[in-house]
């Protein structure tokens, strides 16, 4: 099988009938960059930049952001790195970093005081990263996405510290990205309420499902008691999500799925009969789903899952995987 994937690397995600795909791949350090070209990746759909943060025992200063951000751009070299602005707070607690009303113990951080709230109340942190951001994308394409918007103001408002920045470089004559996109990533429930006010601000969609799964069944992503009990191939998470895909491409907007659902095949293969057609997920899988990708006829996949989807059946990933076997997917 290994070998067989290895085999799979230059060869695009087409599907049998004719749909390429977009496969890139998750990362946090500058050594994930190389996966990229390793298992032959569109480039990577999700920099976690708050990997830097929270493996430094101090505040890595703006220099050493920027290195970063910009080794991880070399090492992509023509394939597209979308950046993640810090995605800390809550669980992922920075010890150094004293940020004052925040630091008493939050009884639940997963919806606590994290990602862009916390960015958005104390933004010097963010001007440093939009900052280091936009040197080291100097002459290049900028994509950049905010973790956890819950209301569509939020992402102006983060919109608005970036583009403050650029507005300071430009008026000292520095060297620009050439072009900035901004995205949003879906995690939160509420945000998807309101589609219609965020989409036309908006570049492109990242639905993070590991987020957006736990809110929606109100289960803990970290529980040893409920990691089996809610599937992701439910019906109220493949309709949601289905719901989500439809209004972003009605209006044009790319939209993908980043969160570690998309790296598991038959929930991939799901996804993809709900219209998904970008896909961020961690390297090792790149191999697997892109097998699966073109082994699939896409139009009976979407309607299978229409199928599906009018009439659930309660074991949904039973009937999956036998349609799986019965399409020789
Ligand atoms: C997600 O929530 O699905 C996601 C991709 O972000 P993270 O796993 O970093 O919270
Ligand atoms: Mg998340």
């Amino acid at each position: 099988k290994r070998a067989e994937f290895a085999a799979l690397r230059d060869v695009p995600p087409v599907t049998r009938d004719g749909t390429r795909v977009t496969l890139m791949v998750n990362a946090g350090l500058r050594d994930d960059a190389e996966a990229i070209h390793m298992v032959g990746a569109d480039g990577i759909g999700l920099f976690r930049t708050e990997f830097q943060f929270l493996v430094s025992a101090a505040l890595p200063r703006r220099e050493s952001q920027q290195r970063l951000y910009r080794s991880v751009l070399e090492a992509a070299g023509d394939k597209p790195v979308i950046f993640r602005t810090l995605d800390v707070g809550g669980d992922k607690a920075l010890p150094y970093l004293q940020t004052g009303d925040g630091d008493e113990q939050e009884e639940n951080p997963a919806m606590g005081w994290r990602a862009l709230r916390l960015a958005l109340d104390r933004d010097g942190l963010l001007k440093a990263q939009a900052r280091a951001l936009l040197e080291a994308a100097a002459g290049r394409d900028l994509n950049i996405m905010f973790p956890m918007v819950s209301e569509p103001w939020e992402f102006d408002a983060a919109r608005d510290i970036v583009e403050q920045q650029r507005s300071w470089l430009a008026e000292r004559r520095k060297l620009l990205p050439a072009k900035i996109s901004y995205g949003a990533m879906l995690e939160v429930p509420a945000l998807a309420e309101t589609l219609d006010i965020l989409l036309p601000k908006i570049d492109f969609l990242s639905i993070g499902t590991n987020d957006l799964t736990q809110f929606l069944f109100a289960a803990d992503r970290a529980h040893p008691k409920l990691a089996e009990r809610y599937d992701w191939l439910s019906p109220a998470i493949l309709r949601f999500l289905r719901r989500i895909v439809r209004e972003a491409s009605a209006a044009g907007v790319p939209v993908g799925v980043c969160g570690e659902m998309g790296g598991r095949t038959l929930e991939a293969m799901a996804l993809m009969g709900i219209g998904v057609e970008r896909f961020s997920i961690t390297p090792v899988a790149v191999g697997p789903i892109k097998a699966m990708i073109r082994s699939v006829d896409r139009g009976a996949l979407i309607q299978a899952l229409e199928q599906i989807l009018a009439q659930p059946p309660s074991d949904i990933r039973g009937a999956l995987s036998r349609w799986a076997e019965e399409n020789d997917v």
